[in-house]
């Protein structure tokens, strides 16, 4: 299936795909104890299940960052990002993968941080791949984070070396994006081959580049599944323009019309306070039910947020509907957070 320039565009194969779609029954039967009436069925797309560096949906983004340096000779990848992110850990295992060094940037995004977070998760895993560590004081200055990295590639390209950047923010072309539009493929593959038939699908929505990416996909190949975003960084008044201006950035690459209208764009906020990364009780909720239901580890500033998002869902859906959550991973971060996490635990379901 043809989605205008996305197999033209240079890509460096990093994924185990396909990934698995698990059914969750048992989640699906605590569920129904909450609900008004009837059954569902509860679906993950199992995206933590990306295989390298330990997973997860940036394995998939990555794909088009480092097919685009290595179709430029780089030979160090360079990225920013919070303390405890899988996009930095990531990059520096993919960068490994195709033989090259990586330097991070680690905001300090996080007040008071622990031990733990500094040093734990994430952060543990940066060093065993061996990426050469930066600091950036201030957690919401993006342009300046942006401005550092950039001195930090003056200087490798002053010794002779070839950095590429990933630019998250916004003003590049968020290239991670392609990783989903991949991803919606498969998943429509998946469901048609399967006969499954999906009437939800519920995903993270934080940069915005699995949400959009996702959701572009699906229009593009004619499937009008809605996607509900969850939001895990910003509100829904800021997030909604950003989904808006990703999906167009993802026609503008792909060379082709944006098939996603306004009206596509579901972003729900429900479950964001007290705010990025802040584990509130529906998100505790959610990681104990994935965990005490179906065995599956959610991490407190992605997944459980958006566990909580979708068995919101699940218990306002019709009788006879089938929802499907994308785990986007995130596991290392529990380490990160075991100090806030840990003392949470004791009390039961
Ligand atoms: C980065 C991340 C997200 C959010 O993905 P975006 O593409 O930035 O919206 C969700 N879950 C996990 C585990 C992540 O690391």
């Amino acid at each position: 299936m043809l989605i205008g320039k996305l197999d033209d565009l240079p890509r460096s194969i990093l994924a185990h795909t396909p990934t698995p779609v698990d059914e969750m029954p048992n989640l699906a039967k605590f569920v129904e104890a909450e609900r008004a009436s009837g059954a569902c069925r509860l679906y993950a797309k199992r995206d933590d299940c990306t295989g390298l560096g330990m997973g997860g949906n940036k394995i998939r983004q990555l794909e088009f960052y480092i097919g685009e340096a290595v179709a430029r000779d780089a030979d160090t990848i360079l990225i920013t990002g919070a303390v405890q992110s899988n996009f930095v850990r990531s990059a520096a295992a993919a960068a490994r993968k195709a033989g090259m060094d990586c330097h991070i940037q680690l905001e300090e995004r996080v007040a008071n941080p622990s031990s733990q977070y500094r040093r734990s998760g994430n952060v543990l895993l940066d060093r065993i791949l061996g990426a050469t560590l930066h600091s950036f004081p201030e957690g919401e200055n993006e342009a300046g984070a942006d401005r550092a990295l950039e001195d930090i590639a003056g200087g490798l390209r002053a010794k002779g070396r070839t950095p590429y950047i990933i630019h998250l923010g916004p003003g590049h072309p968020p290239l991670g994006a392609l990783g989903y539009v991949v991803a919606a493929r498969e998943i429509f593959g998946q469901i048609n081959e399967t006969d499954l038939n999906i009437h939800e699908i519920v995903v993270a929505s934080g940069s915005g580049a699995t949400h959009a990416g996702l959701l572009f996909g699906l229009r593009a190949l004619g499937c009008d599944i809605p996607v509900k975003g969850i939001c895990v960084r910003r509100a829904k008044d800021q997030q909604t323009p950003r989904i808006i201006n990703r999906c167009q950035e993802v026609a503008d690459m792909l060379d082709m019309d944006n098939p996603v209208r306004n009206e596509d764009i579901e972003i729900n906020d429900d479950v964001l306070a007290p705010g990025y990364g802040k584990i509130n009780d529906a998100v505790l909720h959610a990681i104990k039910a994935a965990a005490h239901c179906e065995g599956i580890i959610l991490d407190p500033v992605y997944t459980g947020r958006t566990m909580a998002g979708f068995l919101s869902r699940a218990r306002q859906a019709k009788a006879g509907q089938n929802l499907m959550f994308i785990h986007t991973g995130g596991q290392p971060a529990v380490f990160g957070y075991e100090d806030v996490l840990g003392p949470m635990l004791s009390s039961s379901l």
